[in-house]
């Protein structure tokens, strides 16, 4: 279902693409090309947002950070004083990430729109559009291992982005929690902290998937020695059970609960706990 906003949207400065021309050299370090492109958002006026924005936001953050979360817009007090998450839902996610136990320093946090929408109203599609170019540099630049919108709009555009059919709105809560692995990148949606500010009966399940962020932030301590790897190696196992398991969410692989249990199992048993008999005879 198609919750965008269509209306109707005058453009500043058509086939302007700042993110493809000559700024990006390939030897500029993550730093520099994040630096150039700060510069570029900061000073946007390609649609109107900017006329009514007291801050453009570019993404704030470690470079070399494994987690890139995506919010929708900033808020009234991200556009007041230019920076990510610094007012209520700010608050929810600093509690969010504390229970996690990753702290800011370790993520890269950025925004879908990168200018405030007045009133908190939703994006619209040529807002998405216009804007959509430096959140894919943004991707580009930091090539981290997982991409975690928060909320609908990030998520709906990065199922956009990796060509995916966009579920029905009572599917498109199931992927809240659920580790994807498309197209070689790792997405894994969440609620948007904000959520919690509307409906406090939300606060349980999103502790719940915020708390996977602490899993995800390092491999499973046996990556390096377990069967999986040698069977990939030899080229016997698609690599999804090693993104999104053995380099993912590693808590709930069969394999390795029945390590941390010392229980026996087989070489060939899968992360979800099947057994592969093409495994067996290899
Ligand atoms: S298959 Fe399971 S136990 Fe083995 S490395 Fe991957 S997550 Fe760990």
């Amino acid at each position: 279902m198609d919750q965008t906003q269509t209306t109707s949207y005058p453009y500043r400065i058509k086939n302007s693409k700042p993110w493809q021309s000559k700024e990006y050299p390939k030897e500029m370090d993550k730093k520099q090309q994040l630096n150039q492109l700060k510069k570029q958002i900061q000073t946007c006026q390609r649609c109107r947002l900017a006329d009514t924005r007291s801050h453009a936001l570019p993404g704030e953050g470690n470079p070399n950070a494994r987690l890139f979360l995506i919010a929708q817009a900033p808020g009234e007090v991200e556009d007041e004083k230019g920076t990510m998450f610094l007012g209520p839902s700010g608050k929810v996610l600093d509690n969010l990430l504390t229970i996690a136990d990753v702290s800011r320093d370790q993520i890269y946090m950025t925004n879908l729109i990168k200018c405030h929408l007045p009133k908190n109203r939703k994006p619209k599609a040529e807002e998405i559009e216009t804007c959509r170019h430096y959140l894919d540099r943004e991707i580009d630049i930091i090539k981290p291992a997982l991409l975690i919108p928060m909320g609908h709009y990030a998520t709906r555009y990065l199922l956009q982005k990796y060509n995916q059919k966009i579920p029905s709105k009572h599917e498109f809560y199931k992927l809240y929690g659920t580790l994807l692995y498309i197209k070689k990148q790792k997405i894994y949606p969440v609620q948007h902290p904000a959520a919690i500010l509307h409906d406090e009966s939300l606060q349980p399940i999103l502790e719940q998937n915020y708390q996977k962020l602490s899993v995800f932030s390092h491999p499973c301590k046996w990556a390096l020695v377990c069967p999986m790897k040698y069977y990939y190696e030899q080229g016997l196992l698609d690599k999804k059970w090693r993104e999104l398991y053995c380099y993912g969410d590693w808590e709930t692989c069969i394999r390795y609960q029945k390590e941390e249990k010392n229980e026996y199992h087989e070489d060939w048993m899968l992360p979800d706990g099947s057994l592969d008999q093409q495994l067996k005879n290899k």
